[in-house]
């Protein structure tokens, strides 16, 4: 019997299957339209032989796109012969969200990165939550998600790792396979993670857990595909699970390695209006240095609100749609290590 707040998600697929299986998860949703449905989410399990288990995710947030791009195509070229161990790929991890190119889900307004550790008696985003928490990541020995800024944010790409702070074997584990990566920029996030996050759920499981920031403004990243797909591969090098060199993976760059700390590095809009900018991605700012003014179009009178940095840092992450609301982020910082 399924008690109420176990998964009905199920699958055809057999994790303990050697070889490569690509299916769907099905997750039970009953609608006027289709009394029987079913929420078919695409997962793919590639295994041979002993070794460690790697799951590789995209799609967490729907309007992401460089890292779907990435996982849809290792799908279709990683074989088994290439690996030893296994890898699980869920090129779209929220498939409503990524259908409708959104970061929250249409049918619950779920955000799956604000959802964990889920709930399996709850709406779609927290029973896949559930799923990846208490199915998928207990598999494994390491987990990639590969996020973007999605359609609001603009980022200089990144990979970054959620320090606990408190589990020096995990943070060192977690450090290691983002300098694996080979990013450009790599961020070591000292902030606690909001405990909703995948992250946080790595943290639980005791998983070291990889996420990043590759792109955004709701398009596809020509040099975001680049770095996520090379990167993934060279984790997968880095962990003993790629054991072919047919895929021509070029060696890292020298990472630039910085920090992300708390709510000082982030500058947030204090009126609604237009907000003008006044710094560029990849700018080196000053604390008190003005990130940009907020217009009030229909009060052309009235002065516009300038907004300044709160402390030194490296802007790599702008917002990109010009009209704000309070609270909303116009840009983030990160500081050298
Ligand atoms: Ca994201």
């Amino acid at each position: 019997m399924i008690k109420s707040g176990d998964s009905t998600i199920w699958t055809e697929i057999d994790f303990d299957r050697q070889g490569k299986q690509v299916g769907r998860l099905h997750l039970p949703y009953s609608v006027t339209r289709s009394a029987y449905g079913n929420i078919d989410i695409p997962l793919a399990v590639i295994a041979n032989g002993a070794g460690p288990t790697i799951l590789l995710m995209a799609g967490n947030h729907g309007d992401e796109y460089e890292g779907q791009v990435t996982m849809v195509r290792l799908i279709r070229d990683l074989e088994p012969a290439d690996i030893q161990g296994r890898v699980i790929v869920m090129p779209a991890a929220n498939l409503p969200a990524a259908m409708a190119g959104a970061r929250v889900s249409p049918l619950d307004a779920g955000n799956l990165n604000r959802a964990f550790p889920g709930n399996g008696g709850g709406t779609p985003t927290w029973q896949i939550a559930h799923y990846i928490d208490t199915v998928l990541v207990p598999k494994c020995d390491a987990w990639l998600d590969l996020h973007s800024g999605g359609s609001s944010l603009h980022y200089l790409p990144f990979a970054a790792y959620y320090q606990t702070g408190e589990d020096a074997a995990l943070d060192g584990q977690a450090e290691a396979i983002m300098r694996a990566f080979g990013a450009p920029r790599s961020v070591r996030v000292t902030a606690a993670p909001d405990d909703r996050l995948a992250a946080a759920s790595g943290h639980r499981r005791k998983i070291p857990y990889l996420g990043g920031e590759y792109g955004g403004t709701g398009s596809v990243d020509l040099d975001g595909v680049s770095i996520t797909r090379d990167g993934t591969l060279r984790v997968l090098a880095h962990l003993g699970v790629l054991t072919t060199t047919r895929f021509a993976v070029p060696p890292p760059v020298q990472t630039r390695l910085m920090e992300l700390g708390g709510h000082d590095y982030y500058v947030l809009a204090p009126e609604a209006g237009l907000f003008e900018p006044a710094t560029r991605l990849g700018d080196s700012v000053r604390r008190g240095q003005l990130c940009g003014t907020v217009h009030f179009i229909d009060n052309p009178e009235r002065p516009g609100v300038p907004v300044h940095f709160r402390r030194d840092g490296l802007v790599v992450c702008k917002r990109h749609f010009g009209r704000v609301e309070p609270g909303d982020c116009v840009a983030h910082l990160a500081t050298d290590v």
